[in-house]
Parts: structure tokens; sequence; C-alpha cells
């Protein structure tokens, strides 16, 4: 019987899942994957075999009552059933916030689980469906190993100073601090670029993961020194829906001269600005793209502008810049908006080949250019499936 991981990754309103055999020692091979979408709404199942076909497919239309903890129990029960002749041996998720205390994958325990419930205020979107699905699991399937993966965990040893906000010092001993997150994804992007181009990856690097949620992180010599998510997943970059950074003089204006309750305005920062809002047409930058009017148009040039300009700090925090890397939806498919950033950063040595980049080729950047600029599609999946097999084995991925 061949043996496999799960890798899942629960959120609000989805649970992302991909599962893993593994033929190879430490070469965990993709065989089948899906999502759950719509959870809260019509909840809506699909799996796919790595060939793309179809293998189940359910949709609960008057199914918005349904809980991650059922929908999750529907999944194991189909799984079992199709498992030909592979066991799982463990399951890895997504945690989002590790705190300052976890700086690396771990299996869970009761005593785990309690220090990360007392994190959910800190990741109040994210956190709780995490720990949700971990406990479902342990509900069917007690015993079954389940391995933690933290967002944070990349970030944790970057340098005291970008930890910190210009706050008094009590509230940072009170974890009021820059955390950071898009750290399973980073991780896998230096791992490939190590595959790719070892000098690099030893370099001076900011990648960006611009998808629905977006950042960047500089990393050095394989190491993140410095990210635009601090305490929760709202700062730094605009988003599809996220304000990214904002003057926080702002915050205390919409509650005290606006009257907007907490609540609301937490409903406007994650799910009614970024390009949602500036554009009042889409979150979706392909719809904009396609849009032609001025809104869209001027929702674009923002997002590019505020990623240029983080870039250009994330460049002051590294002391220089050898590689750029583009991940996620628009990281990986959006050309324009790559060259709208990659034009602003001209003075920093970086020069894209237009042609090269039009076609989303892995190195976009000219031959002349004195930064590289790479575009690696991400796979967040592959290295919770990583980490899990490095807890089993005593190790890390
Ligand atoms: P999430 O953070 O939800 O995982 P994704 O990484 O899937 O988000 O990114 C979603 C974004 O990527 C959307 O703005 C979407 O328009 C954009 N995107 C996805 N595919 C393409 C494409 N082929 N061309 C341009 N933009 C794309």
């Amino acid at each position: 019987m061949t043996q496999a991981v799960v890798s899942l990754n629960s959120g609000s309103s989805s649970i992302k899942f991909a599962l893993f055999t593994l033929e190879e020692p430490g070469n965990p091979r993709l065989s089948a994957g899906g999502k759950i979408e719509r959870i809260g709404i019509a909840p809506s199942l699909a799996i796919r075999s790595i060939a793309g076909e179809t293998l189940h497919a359910h949709i609960w239309a008057d199914g918005a009552g349904l809980s991650h903890a059922e929908l999750l129990e529907y999944l194991f029960a189909w799984a079992r059933g199709h498992l030909d002749g592979h066991e799982i041996v463990a399951i890895g998720h997504r945690v989002v916030h590790g705190g300052t205390e976890f700086a690396a994958p771990c299996r869970l325990d009761e005593a785990i689980l309690a220090k990360l419930e007392k994190l959910c205020p800190l990741a109040p979107l994210h956190q709780p469906h995490n720990l949700a699905a971990i406990r479902a699991i342990a509900r069917l399937a007690p015993g079954l190993p389940q391995i933690a993966c933290f967002d944070t965990a990349f970030h944790h040893d970057k340098p005291e100073i970008a930890a910190r906000f210009a706050l008094p010092r009590a509230l940072h001993a009170q974890g009021i601090r820059r955390y950071g997150f898009h750290g399973l994804s980073y991780e896998f992007l230096i791992r490939r670029l190590a595959e790719l181009d070892p000098v690099l990856a030893s370099g001076k690097i900011i990648a960006a993961h611009l998808g629905n949620g977006a950042s960047l992180c500089a990393i050095a010599d394989g190491r993140s020194v410095d990210t635009t998510m601090g305490f929760t997943a709202l700062d730094g970059l605009m988003m599809g829906t996220r304000s990214g950074a904002l003057d926080p003089g702002v915050v205390l204006h919409l509650q005290t001269q606006l009257g907007m309750r907490a609540a609301e305005v937490e409903e406007l920062l994650y799910r009614q600005s970024g390009l949602l809002g500036v554009s009042g047409i889409s979150s979706d930058m392909r719809t904009l793209s396609e849009s032609g009017r001025p809104e869209a148009e001027e929702a674009i040039e923002l997002f590019a502008w505020r990623a240029a300009r983080e870039a250009a700090a994330l460049a002051a925090s590294l002391g220089g810049l050898d590689g750029m890397l583009f991940t996620a939806g628009i990281g990986e498919n959006h050309a324009d908006v790559r060259a709208r950033i990659c034009r602003r950063l001209q003075w920093l040595g970086v020069e894209l080949d237009a042609e090269a980049n039009a076609r989303n080729a892995t190195v976009i950047s000219d031959a002349e250019s004195r930064v590289r600029v790479l575009v690696i599609p991400t796979d967040e999946e592959r290295m919770i499936a990583l980490h899990t097999l490095g807890v089993l084995q005593g190790g890390s991925a």
C-alpha cells in the first residue's frame, strides 16, 4: 500500500486540499487535489486528478448552514472510498499564525492547539478556520498525525528592527509586532530558485506574492529580512479587497468622526477596499484589465505604484538588489502589472525583456539587466507536504 499525505488549507469560505503520494522518499508526488468553495453560501466541491480530470463534484445548493467540519466529513468519507490502495499517514495544515513561539512546523496536540487558539484574535479571519479543520479531523480520524505549517514561520527570525512598530515597548512585549505572512509561498520560491539559479538564491531578492492577498518579502541568503505584511495580513500592498498600509489616523477618523463601529471598519478594510474599493468594479485584476474604464485603470496603476514603492523600501532593507521573483495569480500571469512595477524599478537596475515577460517565461529580465527577474509558480501545498514529511521523519523539510 502506497503512503500518502494530504495538505489542507482551510480558509473562511474555502477549503483547498491536495493528496501527495510517497513512492519516492523526499519527493511527494501530487496525485489529486481540489477545493470546497462558497462555504456559508452554497458550498461546492470539485476533486481533480493530476491530469485535470474531474474525479468528483458536488454542490450543496441549500447548504448555507453547513459547517467546515460537516464538509470535511463528506470529503473524508469520499476519500476513504476512493483511495485506491493509498494510506493517508498524515495531514499537513496551513496555519496562518504561529505567533512568537512557533518558528517551525510541528505535530499538533491538545496543548499546542490551545496555544494556537490564543492567537485567533491576531488573525480572526483565518486562524479560527485553520484550527476548526484540525479539530474536525481529530474527531474523524483520532490518532492520525496532524502537522501545523505556519505562514509566519519563514519570517520568525527576521532582524528585530523589522519586527518593531514605533509603539511603547510594553505593547511589543505583548506581541503587537510585525510578523509577516505568505511564508510557505516564499519558502517554496526560494527552494525552487535554488534549483534554477543557486548563485542568485544566495543573493538579495525581493519576492512578490501577488494574488488576492499580496505581499513582498525581502530575502537575503535564503532568509526573510523584511516583509510588507505586519501584525495582520492587512498591512503593506494594496490587495483585491484589502486596503494595505494606511495612515492609522484614517481608522481613528472612521470611528470617531464617521461613527463606524469596529466591525464595520474591519469589513471596509478587509472586504471593500483595495482593487474593489478603488475601481468600484471588481477585486479581480483580470476583470479590471478587460474593463477599459478609467476607474479600473486607476486601480491597476495604484496597485503597481504601491508595489514598486514598497519594493524600493525593501531594497533599502536589503542594502541592494540581485533578483526579483513574481508569483501567485497576478504575479504568475499578468505581464502588464509586472511591467508596470518593473518600469518603476529601472533605476535599481531592473530591465525586463518585453517578449519574455509577455509569454510569462521563467526568466523575464533582459540579458543586460543588473537585477535578474523570474516568474516562479508557487506551490504552498507542496511546501506543506514537504514539511509534513519532515516532521514525521523527525526533522524539517
Ligand atoms: P488567492 O490569493 O485567492 O489564492 P490567486 O493567487 O488565485 O489568489 O490570484 C487571484 C488574482 O490573480 C486575481 O486578481 C486574478 O484576476 C489574477 N489572475 C489569475 N489568473 C490570471 C491570468 N491568467 N491573467 C491575469 N490575471 C490573473
